[in-house]
C-alpha cells in the first residue's frame, strides 16, 4: 500500500463519529506513519489514517468530480490559463488526476476543507453490522468498517464557483 507524500495526520478527526459509541474519532500519532484514528472511550481498535482518509478522499472526489463538473471546470481551467493566473492546484483533467492530487499535491489542511465541504458528518462502523453505504465501496480494504457518508446538498462544490 503506498504510503500518502508526507505525514497526513487530522484531516478527519472530529468528522469521523465512532458508529460504536457516537464519540468523535481522535488522531493519535503511531510509529513513523501517519497515525490512527481511534475512539476517545476506546470502544473499538483504532484505525490507520492513511487508509481512512485515502477512502472519504476517494468518496468525496467521486461525487465532487463528475464527468459534467470536469467538463465545465476545463473550461475554466483554459481561461485562467489564457488569463495568466496560477493556481496553486490546477483543476483536475479526470478522477485519476484528482485522485492524484489528493494523495500526492494536497496537504491536510487542502484535504481536510475538501472533506470538510462535503459532508457533515461521516460515521464509521464496525465491519459487517450495515450494508456498504457507498455504491462501489466493495473494495477489499473493509475490513476496517462500513462509512456513512452525511453529504451536504449535492452539486454545492458546482454552484459555488458558479455565482448567479
Ligand atoms: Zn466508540
Amino acid at each position: 500500500m503506498p504510503a500518502p507524500g508526507g505525514a497526513s495526520s487530522s484531516v478527519l478527526a472530529g468528522t469521523v463519529l465512532c458508529g460504536g459509541c457516537g464519540e468523535p474519532l481522535v488522531h493519535r500519532e503511531a510509529g513513523a506513519a501517519a497515525g490512527v484514528y481511534a475512539c476517545p472511550s476506546g470502544c473499538r481498535p483504532p484505525v490507520p489514517a492513511a487508509e481512512l482518509d485515502r477512502r472519504v478522499g476517494r468518496a468525496v472526489l467521486e461525487r465532487m468530480w463528475t464527468a459534467d463538473t470536469l467538463a465545465r471546470m476545463a473550461a475554466a481551467q483554459e481561461l485562467l490559463d489564457r488569463l495568466g493566473y496560477g493556481l496553486h492546484h490546477r483543476v483536475p483533467v479526470s478522477l485519476k488526476h484528482a485522485l492524484y492530487q489528493w494523495e500526492h499535491e494536497f496537504d491536510d489542511e487542502t484535504r481536510r476543507a475538501l472533506v470538510q465541504d462535503a459532508v457533515i458528518v461521516i460515521v464509521l462502523f464496525p465491519a459487517a453490522r450495515l450494508p456498504a453505504a457507498g455504491p462501489d465501496s466493495a473494495d477489499s480494504a473493509d475490513s476496517d468498517g462500513e462509512l456513512f457518508l452525511g453529504w451536504r446538498r449535492v452539486r454545492a462544490a458546482a454552484t459555488a464557483v458558479r455565482k448567479e
